[in-house]
């Protein structure tokens, strides 16, 4: 669309009262009282299979808010070949129909069915409102809209014709064949992007949403269908993972892999891709954003009340379940002792409970999986000489999947606390000698395999300028005096390097140019 530009969808407050608090409090009752059943979408069909699964609230897990379905590996080679029809049709369609389509599902998700997403999102994922809001009310339509935006700039350059003897141009296509969206919980604004940018720019997806995320999932596949994406061009098909996996990355027509999810999970789909490099049409593109073990990284300089409340949020804000959450601190000894109380008080007003009760900030670890990983790194501080446990470290799952929010310190900078990801509200601290600013910078830089996102709390240029020479490839989204979460669509387009991910960039321009195939075409005259 010629000359549209996004801006980001203003976030609502809740207050309680207001008009949006009311009608969440309506939505979230009608949630509440029932469990969703949700089918398998191929092309016009609804599908049930034998293969029941349910979605349970992670903070009530006894509950449930949704019945689902895996879908069969025939039905999934039967989703091929309704996209790969659908195909013929979407992807001659202009871009600006394309573009209209998708713009209308940013107003229906919104509008319409913003308090639907909301508590699909609380009751399902376990987001407090405000988590739920910036993800599934606002990065969702943000995503939707600023990919409008910039689909008209990538698909925008014509080469040039030196005489009226010959014409040069550039015909923007999508990529001959499916992609395999594959999406995480954590996000319900991932889930509905990673099949939606391929989608925009002329392709077909088939969308698996995670087991634990359905429900947000499909009201967004939902919205899509009604603001007029045709049947077929994304098929919603949650399914086992292997199975999803074996099928479709062994398909002749596979034309790329959009995921988002662990690093395990990203190697595997790349060895099958590999393993099957002789049968594909095309060489399937994959884009990726895996984990992160990101750090706060605090000069002598730094503030120190900046510091606490940043790395606070970043790590305990949705339960350190960001890809982006902070999970590791380095701190100058001469800050330790301010910056220690700091968090130890500032972390007895952390609450932790029920994503429906608005004074909350940490609520349930996803599922029983989540649980037991982040309990086992628990246990394991417990008896280990080389960590303290300054606060929290204990942990409850007889009706949530409850972790307490903890901070470890540790004596060892490279100890595996500082190293793998853990992906819940668990910060590991290492507190370095003043004078050993630079060696310990180095180190951060080089002990973790990841590099997703990472902040820097400084204000003396000189150690400013080190820092960010030192971390220019440590962090794919990288934050000077501010916490690593929170990345905004159109304001810092997110994605890492390293082990995080391909680095592709959503929610900037670039990463719609994965989607597309251009032909470049001389005609004489
Ligand atoms: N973009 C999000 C943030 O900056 C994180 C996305 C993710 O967890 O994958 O907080």
């Amino acid at each position: 669309l010629k000359g549209y530009q996004a801006v980001n969808e203003p976030l609502l407050e809740y207050r309680p009262g207001s008009k949006e608090s009311k009608e969440l409090e309506e939505t979230l009752k009608r949630y509440e009282g029932t469990v969703f059943d949700i089918p398998i979408v191929i092309g016009d069909e609804e599908i049930r299979t034998k293969d029941v699964k349910a979605q349970v609230r992670p903070f009530d897990h006894q509950k449930k808010v949704a019945t689902f379905y895996y879908a069969t590996p025939d039905l999934l080679k039967k989703a091929v070949d309704t996209s790969l029809k659908a195909r013929r049709d979407w992807e001659r369609r202009p871009q600006e129909e394309r573009s209209q389509i998708f713009l209308k599902a940013a107003d229906l998700l919104a509008n319409k069915y913003r308090m639907d997403l909301m508590a699909a999102t609380m009751l399902g994922q376990a987001k407090n409102i405000q988590q739920a809001e910036i993800d599934a009310a606002a990065e969702l339509v943000d995503f939707l809209r600023f990919n409008v935006q910039f689909a008209g700039k990538v698909t925008e350059y014509q080469p040039i014709s030196p005489d009226n003897t010959v014409t040069n141009s550039m015909i923007y296509r999508g990529v001959e064949g499916f992609w395999a969206a594959v999406c995480p919980f954590n996000f319900t604004a991932i889930g509905g992007h990673l099949p939606m940018a391929p989608a925009l720019m002329g392709n077909v997806a088939l969308w698996k949403p995670s087991d634990t995320a359905v429900l947000s999932n499909y009201v967004a596949f939902k919205a899509y269908r009604e603001a007029g994406l045709p049947p077929g061009v994304i098929n919603f098909l949650p399914a086992d993972g292997p199975v999803f996996g074996d099928t479709l990355l062994t398909s002749p027509d596979l034309c790329g892999i959009n995921f988002t999810g662990s690093v395990k999970t990203f190697k595997r789909l790349w060895r099958q891709v590999a393993e099957n490099l002789d049968n594909y049409k095309v060489y399937p593109r994959i884009i990726g954003e895996c984990g992160g073990k990101n750090m706060h990284f605090v000069h002598k300089s730094g503030d120190a009340e900046t510091v606490i409340n940043g790395t606070i949020l970043s790590t305990f804000e949705y339960n350190g379940q960001k890809c982006s959450a902070c999970s590791r601190a380095y701190i100058p000894q001469s800050m330790w002792p301010q910056v220690k109380d700091g968090l130890l008080a500032a972390l007895k007003e952390v609450k932790t409970g029920s994503p429906l009760d608005r004074e909350n900030l940490v609520t349930a670890v996803i599922d029983d999986k989540a649980f037991a990983r982040i309990k086992g790194y628990l246990d394991m501080a417990k008896s280990d000489p080389a960590l303290t446990i300054l606060a929290g470290g204990t942990c409850d799952d007889s009706k949530g999947y409850f972790v307490q929010p903890t901070i470890i310190e540790t004596k060892d900078p490279s100890h595996k606390m500082m190293q793998e990801e853990i992906f819940g509200p668990v910060l590991t601290v290492y507190v370095y000698p003043d004078d050993q600013f630079e060696q310990t910078a180095k180190l951060a830089n080089e002990t973790s395999p990841f590099a997703l996102t990472g902040a820097i709390f400084v204000q003396e240029q000189t150690a400013r300028m080190k820092l960010c020479e030192t971390f220019h490839e440590a962090a794919g989204n990288f934050y000077i005096n501010d916490k690593s979460t929170g990345s905004i669509v159109g304001q810092q387009p997110f994605g890492g390097a390293r082990m995080s991910g391909t680095n592709d960039k959503a929610g900037g321009p670039h990463y719609l140019t994965k989607f597309i195939s251009q032909q470049s075409v001389k005609e004489r005259h």
